[in-house]
Parts: C-alpha cells; sequence; structure tokens
C-alpha cells in the first residue's frame, strides 16, 4: 500500500506541498524560500495562490492552532474556508470566552 500523502504549507509563499505521511518529520523547509513549512494534515486543499482572502483565512486559522488532521488517516471535520465564517467565529470566541481554536470547528453556532 503506498503511504497516504499530507499537506505541508508555507504562508509567505502561499504555496502548498503534499508529501508522504510515512516519515514524520519537524525539519521539512520550503523549496521556494528555506522557511519552515507548517504541517497541516491529509485533508487540506490549498487555496489557490491568487485567493488572497482564502491565504488570510487559512493564516487566522494557523495562527489559532487548527490543524487539518487528527492523525493522517482520520477526516478533517468542518473548518471555514471564507473569512466572514472565520470572523463570525472569532466574534463568537471572544462572546463566550471559548478558545478560537475550538469556535473556529463549529459548523453551526449556536444562536
Ligand atoms: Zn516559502
Amino acid at each position: 500500500m503506498p503511504p497516504s500523502r499530507t499537506s505541508y504549507v508555507c504562508l509567505p509563499c502561499r504555496a502548498s506541498y503534499k508529501q508522504p505521511c510515512d516519515r514524520e518529520r519537524a525539519d521539512r523547509v520550503c523549496p521556494r524560500c528555506a522557511g519552515a513549512l507548517v504541517h497541516l494534515g491529509s485533508a487540506f486543499a490549498a487555496p489557490r495562490r491568487r485567493d488572497t482572502a482564502g491565504w488570510r483565512t487559512l493564516s487566522v486559522l494557523l495562527n489559532a492552532g487548527v490543524r487539518f488532521h487528527a492523525g493522517c488517516s482520520d477526516g478533517p471535520g468542518y473548518r471555514p474556508r471564507r473569512l466572514s465564517e472565520v470572523k463570525e467565529r472569532m466574534a463568537y470566541a471572544q462572546r463566550t470566552g471559548e478558545p478560537f481554536a475550538k469556535s473556529l470547528l463549529r459548523r453551526e453556532l449556536p444562536r
């Protein structure tokens, strides 16, 4: 069986790289800028390079500690894709005191 593949991204380059999942290493670097890549997980689909809002959304998620996997084989569950969805969830977190990383994973916000 081929090893499953998982996604790494470089936020400054807006680039994503699929890498085999079998050998986890912490020191993967971006081939473009040699910066450290962020391990996202196997279920991630990167925004297009020109999709500024998509990449802003992604960087907010990453800075909040959200990742797109629980393990290489697990599904990702809900992740917001639009900045408006992120803003709603961050407002909810501020209102309720819930951690951002948890609110960002809510598919529906309680009224
Ligand atoms: Zn880079």
